[in-house]
């Protein structure tokens, strides 16, 4: 049987739409658009395009986008009096500084520098440690979305068996730390892992977050577990064609045949990232204005 598709493309626009609502109240409360600024430092391709996609959905949320384009060359003291200055500014109320960074800026010097609580993308050692504690912080997108995307299929996670493959900063430990909270046991895997295919296999959810192109296998997924697939890898291309193909860290065709819902890439997480990163911006905005969150924000 073909496990059910998780379509993160449409639960993203639901989302997009309830921040759109919400964000139109907030204006109206505030007498001001919530504000998320942007900055870029350089002229990396994918980089220009995820800050164009970010730009353009918070304009099309209703709320203002400020954008900082800076060139490769910036030095470290001038992006951080950027990251000040917008610190400051009452009409930002979420901040994020695309990474990857030119080499010669530390990304840890230039995040720490941001406010925790203008850090939208949940990066900030306080945010971090506000997760870890049961702190209301911020909390990276892509693993907020997951677990939205997981809460909206499975209702109560208590006590299910939950496996993240990987252990990254802004994916694996806050995705592990979120499924402990809503009561999950959970198990995070990573490339010293023994007999990686037999952890995976208790899982009821597996959340694969490795950047390695369809590492997991159809035969290391339980049958009716659910398989959130973060990744995002680009195979070589075909004879013929300029562009291969994306595909996550799932091997989607195997896995479908026993899962009981998986996540496409793409339109799995991938367009979960930005409708979060709109959420918390206007999560920022309420409490900067010391305005209640709206419960189903
Ligand atoms: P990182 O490279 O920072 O981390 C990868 C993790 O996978 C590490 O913990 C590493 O283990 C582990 N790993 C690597 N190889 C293996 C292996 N053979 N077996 C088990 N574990 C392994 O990646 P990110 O967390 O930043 O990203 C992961 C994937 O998610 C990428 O494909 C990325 O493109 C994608 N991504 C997608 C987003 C979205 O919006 N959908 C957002 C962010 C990322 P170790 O720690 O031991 O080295």
């Amino acid at each position: 049987m073909s496990a059910q598709l998780i379509d993160g493309k449409a639960f993203a626009e639901g989302l997009r739409k309830k921040v759109g609502t919400i964000a139109a109240s907030f204006e109206v409360a505030a007498g001001r658009k919530a504000g998320l600024a942007v900055v870029l430092v350089g002229e990396d391709p994918a980089s220009q395009v995820y800050v164009r996609s970010k730009h353009k959905a918070t304009v099309d949320s209703g709320m203002k986008s400020f954008e900082h384009r800076l060139p490769a060359d910036t030095d470290e003291a001038t992006l951080l009096a950027l990251v000040d200055q917008l610190n400051n500014d009452p009409a930002v109320d979420g901040i994020l500084c695309q990474l990857p960074l030119p080499g010669h800026l530390d990304e840890q010097t230039v995040i720490s520098a941001i406010s925790p609580d203008k850090d939208v993308d949940g990066f900030h050692i306080i945010n971090a440690g506000r997760l870890s504690v049961g702190q209301e912080g911020f909390v990276p997108c892509t693993p907020l979305g997951c677990l939205m995307l997981l809460k909206d299929r499975l209702g109560d996670l208590s006590g299910l068996e939950a496996v993240v493959v990987g252990r990254s900063n802004i994916v694996g430990k806050p995705m592990a730390q979120l499924l402990t909270d809503a009561n999950a046991t959970v198990t995070i895997a990573h490339s010293r892992t023994k007999d990686l295919p037999d952890v995976v296999r208790r899982a009821d959810i597996v959340v694969a977050a490795v950047g390695r192109p369809e590492m997991v296998k159809g035969d290391w997924i339980k049958p009716g577990a659910t398989v959130i697939d973060v990744g995002i890898n680009r195979l070589d291309p075909e004879p013929g064609k300029d562009k291969g193909r994306l595909v996550g860290d799932v091997d989607f065709t195997s896995a479908r045949e026993v899962a009981g819902a998986i996540t496409p890439v793409p339109g799995g997480v991938g367009p979960m990232t930005i409708a979060v990163l709109l959420r918390n911006a206007l999560v920022a905005a309420h409490r900067n204005e010391g305005l209640a969150v709206p419960a189903d924000l």
